[in-house]
């Protein structure tokens, strides 16, 4: 197992076969990287003064791969190797399942915190088994994680309800949130952060709008606050053809920089 504290490393991971209903997210990694750079604010975060030195793998080249799934999980491999936490950018959410695959080689036990609208929990979804609604079913059934936490969830229904009872997933719903549930992780911790989690008026390039969601500053607060070691993180569900003058890339870089800052912390 490794020990330490992992240093992010950039990964753009431009990939979005595997979405449902809207193309997009596959144009997002150069776009959140362009917000991260531009001068319109420094490199810092609100936890440490400086992120501007982060290591990039730079964007993955999948077009034209035929396992785009296994490319994933190598390039993942590759940055564990160096002894660093993946720090994905999407990307839909079908990204996840072959990131957690590889760190979950490595890191054990492992808690998942997932920050969606959705559970993404379907055993299938339009006859795809590692659909964008699926991949914590396919994680799940492997054993890759010891826990699940769910925050923001909106959209629950009878079949992922079922799969949430048969997996042991803790779904903090946003009901619950604003009754006062938080989620209480510690060990090694991945974040995987769908954008869709977030009010959609103040978060629209998303494929899925579910209106009722978080703020970010409610995402920022859960990402400054979470207990654990942060193994790695993902930022998924950005669509740059529903955004509306960039505010949702503004809101991407935001969140991943606060993440970098928390692992760098
Ligand atoms: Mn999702
Ligand atoms: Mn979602």
């Amino acid at each position: 197992m490794s020990q330490g504290f992992p240093r992010p490393e950039l990964i753009g991971i431009p990939y979005d076969a595997d979405s449902s209903f809207l193309r997009g997210p596959a144009e997002a990694p150069p776009l959140i990287r362009a917000q991260l750079r531009s001068p319109h604010w420094n490199s810092g975060t609100e936890l440490v003064p400086d992120t501007a030195d982060l290591p990039d793998a730079g964007d993955l080249p999948l077009a034209g791969k035929h396992d785009a799934r296994r490319e994933i999980e190598a390039a993942i491999e590759r940055i564990l190797e160096r002894e660093h936490g993946p720090l994905s950018l999407g990307g839909d959410h079908s990204i996840t399942y072959p990131i957690i695959r590889a760190l979950s080689r490595r890191y054990s036990p492992l808690s998942i915190l997932q920050l969606d609208a959705h559970p993404d929990l379907y055993e299938e979804f339009e006859r795809n088994r590692f659909s964008h609604a699926c991949p914590f079913a396919r994680i799940m059934e492997e054993g890759r994680a010891d826990r699940l936490v769910q925050v923001g969830i909106r959209t629950m229904n009878p079949p992922q309800r079922s799969q949430a009872e048969r997996y042991g997933v803790e779904v903090i719903d946003m009901r619950s949130w604003l009754a006062g549930v938080r989620p209480t992780v510690s060990g090694w911790v991945y974040l995987s952060v769908d954008l869709d989690v977030i009010e959609p008026a103040l978060a629209p390039g998303v494929s899925h709008r579910e209106p009722g969601g978080l703020s970010v500053r409610e995402v920022i607060s859960v990402v400054h606050s979470l207990g654990g070691t942060l193994a790695g993180a993902d930022l998924v569900e950005y669509n740059p053809r529903c955004d509306m003058g960039g505010i949702t890339a503004g809101v991407a870089a935001k969140i991943v920089k606060e993440i970098a800052g928390r692992m760098l912390a």
